[in-house]
């Protein structure tokens, strides 16, 4: 059938994964350092990964295509978040506690969240599955990050940032440390932000 569907552009995809989490299907995978349409019975046409890929590689396209299966979407998110799968890779997950070198740094593909932001936003897991996280609140903990964030930037490999705030005027503050320690790593990371509302909607 005739309907929207994504259409990867490969030669401009780098594997960053970030638009693996923002697919409510989890219809994408990233496999040798290019991301993948696993089936096209999972894509329903939403458009939320074209605004996450900070490339463009990814456009929608009027295609024929195998038709959107919505049990078979459900399916496969079922499977990417059942069993003993924790939903980060990395203990601790508290920025304030982790070293600055760690194995699971390397080649990573990084989500930074606000604290607030996992329990206002309903299904969190689609941010992290298979991500290294570090979570922190820029206002409360009363210490600022940005060097220790710059010094994980600097030493390890890291491949992506997904910083994640909320649409609240004290968060803002947690994009600016991100920058700031971008910045100071002098490292050159692809990095988006998404913002949550705090009715658990995504306000990119
Ligand atoms: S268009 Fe929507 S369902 Fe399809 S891959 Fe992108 S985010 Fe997933
Ligand atoms: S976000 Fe864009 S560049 Fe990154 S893996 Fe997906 S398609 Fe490729
Ligand atoms: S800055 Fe405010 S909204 Fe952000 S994590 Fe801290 S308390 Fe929550």
């Amino acid at each position: 059938m005739i309907r929207n569907i994504i259409r990867i552009n490969e030669s401009l995809c780098t594997g960053c994964g970030l638009c693996t989490g923002s697919c409510p299907n989890g219809a994408i995978i990233v496999s040798g350092l290019k991301a993948k349409l696993i089936r096209e019975e999972y894509c329903n046409g939403c458009g939320d990964c074209v605004p996450a890929c900070p490339c463009k590689a990814i456009t929608m396209e009027e295609l024929d295509v195998a038709p959107f299966n919505q049990a078979a979407a459900q399916q496969r998110l079922a499977e990417r978040i059942s069993g003993d799968n924790p939903a980060v890779v990395n203990w601790p997950i508290k920025l304030r506690q982790v070293p600055v070198s760690a194995p699971y740094f390397n080649g990573c593909d990084l989500v930074i969240a606000a604290d607030c932001t996992a329990f206002t936003h309903g299904d969190f897991r689609r941010f992290t599955t298979g991500r290294t996280v570090l979570i922190a609140c820029t206002k409360l903990d009363n210490y600022d990050y940005s060097e220790q964030l710059a010094k994980i930037l600097t030493r390890n490999n890291v491949r992506s940032i997904h910083v994640i705030r909320m649409d609240v005027p004290c968060c803002g503050g947690f994009v600016v440390m991100v920058r700031k320690a971008l910045e100071m790593s002098g490292k050159n990371i692809p990095m988006v932000v998404t913002v949550i509302s705090i009715k658990g909607k995504v306000n990119q």
